[in-house]
């Protein structure tokens, strides 16, 4: 006969190793700091974790949606979690009778996103914590394929273009890189991303983890009607702070050469998708390789310019100095009826420093008429670091118009129209 247990039972959260491409969104997003992560895993201290579901919306590839009814004193420890491989089979949980009469079933869920929300987390901790922008793509956005090939199953893609889009006498190394699928399907959309496997070992021989990068190119293709795609990438060759760093994946993908082949996984991304109906307008804000999901959404609206569909497409786009603003030279190409260009530079010689949000000030009134109709998406790309700008410069045009921006944000945001991608 089983003993009761107590009434220890946890629904623990945990993260798939084998999908999770380590892109640290939901360290970063964690409200409690209940995710962390070591140089092979991500994971969630059982121990902090309140199911308050913030990390769940914002995962690219569904990782961070997994859960186990467990015996408190039995959860799967950080450090057992470091070493995961792949996640451990369910373990049958004994019988429970005071689980049972707590509400909880006994037979551990796969997938139990939909009811971890209930009970799992105190109210309070929910409405604290806010995301910056939706969790949910626009009403109008074409449906989504994720996850199609992953670290198990990759897809080889073969390298068709690379070739530098700053200025060669600049620090700045950005590439526009094409990538051809072959007879392999690989369906994407604007906005979403692909993880990109470099080969070799990390320091401690593993395999080194997939890093992701955005599309540059719209749905039918780099070159319509080709299965292929292209991204933008900057070579890594200090870290954040500033000191010397040989970024392992963006340093791979700018050395490739014409016909190398390269792993893929993907696609992700559910969320930062462009609006599918006519007459829709975008606000796109970015910074350096934040160009690229702009650079798909524009190239998607120009590609249908003689439709007679397209809304209004406004660019606020930051650079350090014109020679390091990626696609410079064809951007500058597009007629001035087809896009609204504001660019932002901040060490253009004899110029004032200009940062996007002081730009989005400038124009106040044109974003205002923009926001206040409902169909304008906003899109944010860039370093983390621009998202408390931006936030602060919407919230100023807002107001001085009178307006009270908490009520709009929460429309945006409800409504799938305010979009950060942020690294
Ligand atoms: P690593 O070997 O991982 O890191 C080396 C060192 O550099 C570390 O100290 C690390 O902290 C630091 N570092 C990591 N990333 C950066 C960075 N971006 N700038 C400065 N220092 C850094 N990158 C692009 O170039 N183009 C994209 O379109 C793009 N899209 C992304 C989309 C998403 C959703 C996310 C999460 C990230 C995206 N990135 C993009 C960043 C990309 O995934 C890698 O993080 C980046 O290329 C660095 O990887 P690495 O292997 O070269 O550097």
């Amino acid at each position: 006969m089983n003993a009761p247990l107590p009434a220890q039972v946890l629904k623990q959260h945990l993260i798939d190793p084998e999908i999770c491409i380590r892109c640290n969104t939901c360290e970063e997003t964690c409200p409690v700091d209940a995710i962390t992560h070591d140089s092979n895993n991500y994971v969630v201290d059982p121990d902090i974790c309140n199911g308050c579901m913030a990390c769940v919306p914002p995962c690219p590839t569904g990782s961070i949606d997994n859960w186990r009814l467990m015996v408190r004193s039995e959860a799967y420890s950080v450090q057992e979690q470091f070493g995961w491989e792949e996640l451990p089979k369910e373990k049958a949980l004994p019988v429970v009778e005071e689980a049972t009469a707590a509400g909880l079933s006994g037979a551990a869920s796969d997938d139990a996103s939909d009811d971890a929300s209930e009970g799992a987390a105190p109210p309070s901790a929910q409405a604290a914590f806010t995301l910056p922008g939706a969790s949910v793509p626009p009403w109008s956005a074409a449906h989504p394929y994720v996850n199609l090939y992953t670290h198990k199953a990759p897809m080889t893609a073969t390298v068709v273009g690379n070739y530098r889009v700053t200025g060669a006498d600049t620090e700045s190394d950005i590439h526009h890189i094409v990538l051809d699928f072959g007879e392999l399907p690989f369906p994407v959309l604007e906005g979403q991303s692909i993880g990109i496997l470099p080969p070799g070992v990390d320091a401690q021989g593993r395999p080194h983890h997939a890093r992701q990068y955005s599309l540059a190119s719209p749905r039918d293709g780099e070159r319509a009607g080709y299965n292929n795609l292209s991204l933008t990438v900057k070579r890594v060759t200090e870290d954040h702070g500033g000191a010397a760093a040989h970024g392992v994946c963006s340093n791979y993908l700018c050395d490739l050469a014409k016909n190398d082949t390269v792993q893929v996984i993907g696609p992700f991304g559910h969320t930062f998708l462009m609006p599918n109906h006519p007459r829709a307008n975008l606000i796109m804000i970015c910074t350096g390789t934040g160009s690229a999901p702009m650079r798909a959404m524009t190239e998607r609206y120009r590609r249908r310019m003689d439709t007679g569909e397209n809304g209004k497409l406004m660019l606020f786009f930051g650079a350090r100095t014109e020679r390091e603003l990626p696609y410079f030279g064809p951007l500058m190409k597009l007629p001035r009826d087809f896009i609204d260009i504001n660019l932002a530079l901040s060490r253009e010689p004899g110029q004032p420093k200009r940062y996007v949000q002081d730009l989005i000030r400038d124009r106040a009134g044109q974003v205002r008429d923009l926001l206040a109709d409902r169909n304008t998406c906003i899109y944010v790309c860039g370093l983390k670091g621009m998202e408390v700008g931006v936030l602060d410069a919407l919230r100023d045009v807002t107001m001085q118009a009178g307006q009270d921006w908490s009520i709009l944000h929460d429309v945006l945001r409800r409504e799938g129209r305010l979009h950060f991608e942020t690294y």
